[in-house]
Formats: structure tokens, C-alpha cells, sequence
């Protein structure tokens, strides 16, 4: 199975992503975490990243783009869930292409829909682990009491003004591709309120009606 999950900064897509991973045996791919792996082993595309990662803006598509299908090739196309890309429409135009020449395709875009004032709480409320990556939320889902608090940081795009700029781009550069999926009748739309686990159900009872099973 290959999916897209999308959304907002903040809509639960890593969260839900993880779940998947953990209970589809999906392999999660997510060009924000591949970015800033990149950035903390300061490799050229780290580099290049940094300033639009730190400004809330998009890295330039090229760059991404390498990333994302040497991740999918990776996995050898199969069994994916894409988190955080495509967020340009020609990034998804490129996916497009990049699906046909291997011959596979995605089963479905599911898209978490939260309004702002949700999402601007969970934002100033998210944390990380610095070295591991993972994410929690303060209230949500706090951090197990064995990890060591000094390594639970704030993301730096997580800073309200920022949050405003990453919020901005979405608008304009990356919610263009529901209507874009729409027409591929591909987009499958979530209620991505309520806890964790009452969103991952959704996701659940979409798949089931959405993906056939393989044939026996
Ligand atoms: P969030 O999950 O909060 O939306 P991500 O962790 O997915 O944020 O992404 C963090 C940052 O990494 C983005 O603000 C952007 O700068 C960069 N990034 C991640 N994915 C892409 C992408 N597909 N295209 C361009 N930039 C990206
Ligand atoms: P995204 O990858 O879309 O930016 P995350 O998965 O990182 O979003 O979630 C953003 C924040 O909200 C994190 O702190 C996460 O723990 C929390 N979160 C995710 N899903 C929910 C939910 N259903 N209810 C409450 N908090 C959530």
C-alpha cells in the first residue's frame, strides 16, 4: 500500500504517520525528518536547507525531490506512507511522473483536517526529543517520565511567528493539491480532532472501505 498523508503544519500527519508504521507495516517517509537529519549532520543539504527550514518557508522543490524518491526507491516503491511530501504542485506533478515510470501508483491521500486555533495549540505545545527526533506533546501525549527532560526541546519553526509563516505557505503553495488529488479521485478527507487513537480509527475505517484487500 502507498499512501499520502496530508495536511497542515501540526494536523497530527507525523503522529498518524508513526501509527501506521507501527501498526500497517508501512514504511514512513517524512522529507521534513530526512531534512533535518540532513541538518544536524550539517551535509550540503542540510545546509542548504537550514535558512527556509529556520524561516518557516518551503526548501526549494529540486532538492526535495531527490530526497523523496531516493526514499521511496529505498523501500523498493512498495508499502510507504508519504508524510510531508508532495507540498508543491509540482512536486506532486513529479511524484505523478516518478509513480508511472515504475509502474505503481498511490492508493490514497488522507487528509487531516483541523481547524487553526487547534493546530496553534498543538504547535506551541509540541516537543521533541533532540537526539531521537520523536514527538510529544505536552498535554497529548507528555514525554515517559524516564526520558531525560533536557533532551525535550521546542522546535525552532515551532515559535509563533514562524507557525504564522509556515501557516501562510500552506495556504498558498501546498493546499492546492487537495483539489489537485480531488480530480484523481484519490483524496480522502479526516477529521483529524479528537485524540491520537479516535483519528487513527478514521484513518482505519477509511483504508478498509478505500484499499481492496489482495485478492485471495
Ligand atoms: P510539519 O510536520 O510541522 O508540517 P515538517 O517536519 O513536515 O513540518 O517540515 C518542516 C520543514 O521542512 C518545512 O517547514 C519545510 O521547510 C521543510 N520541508 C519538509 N517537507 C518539505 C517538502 N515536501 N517541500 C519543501 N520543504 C519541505
Ligand atoms: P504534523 O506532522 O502534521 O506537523 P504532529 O504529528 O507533529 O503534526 O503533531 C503536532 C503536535 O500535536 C504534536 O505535539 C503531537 O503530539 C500533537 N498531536 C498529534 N495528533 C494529536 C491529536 N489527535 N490530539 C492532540 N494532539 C495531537
Amino acid at each position: 500500500m502507498r499512501l499520502i498523508i496530508f495536511g497542515p503544519p501540526g494536523a497530527g500527519k507525523g503522529t498518524q504517520a508513526g501509527l501506521l508504521e507501527e501498526r500497517q507495516d508501512l514504511v514512513q517517509i517524512s522529507t521534513g525528518d530526512i531534512i533535518r537529519e540532513a541538518m544536524k549532520n550539517e551535509t550540503p543539504v542540510g545546509k542548504e536547507a537550514k535558512s527556509y527550514v529556520e524561516s518557516g518557508e518551503l526548501v526549494p522543490d529540486e532538492v526535495v525531490r531527490k530526497l523523496a524518491e531516493n526514499a521511496i526507491a529505498d523501500e523498493d516503491y512498495d508499502d510507504v506512507v508519504l508524510d510531508g511530501y508532495p507540498r508543491t504542485t509540482q512536486q506532486a506533478e513529479w511524484l505523478t511522473t516518478f509513480m508511472e515510470e515504475h509502474d505503481i501508483a498511490i492508493d490514497a491521500v488522507l487528509s487531516l483536517e483541523v481547524p487553526d486555533d487547534v493546530i496553534v495549540e498543538r504547535l506551541s505545545r509540541r516537543r521533541v526529543h533532540e537526539e531521537t527526533g520523536e514527538t510529544y506533546h505536552l498535554d497529548h501525549d507528555p514525554p515517559p517520565e524516564d526520558v531525560d527532560s533536557d533532551l525535550i526541546v521546542q522546535r525552532e519553526d515551532d515559535q509563533p511567528e514562524t507557525v504564522r509563516t509556515r501557516l501562510s505557505v500552506y495556504r498558498e503553495e501546498t493546499q492546492p493539491l487537495e483539489d489537485y488529488y480531488a480530480e484523481r479521485d484519490l483524496l480522502v478527507s479526516i477529521d483529524g480532532q479528537g485524540d491520537i487513537d479516535e483519528v487513527y480509527s478514521r484513518i482505519e475505517s477509511a483504508l478498509d472501505t478505500r484499499v481492496a484487500p489482495p485478492e485471495a
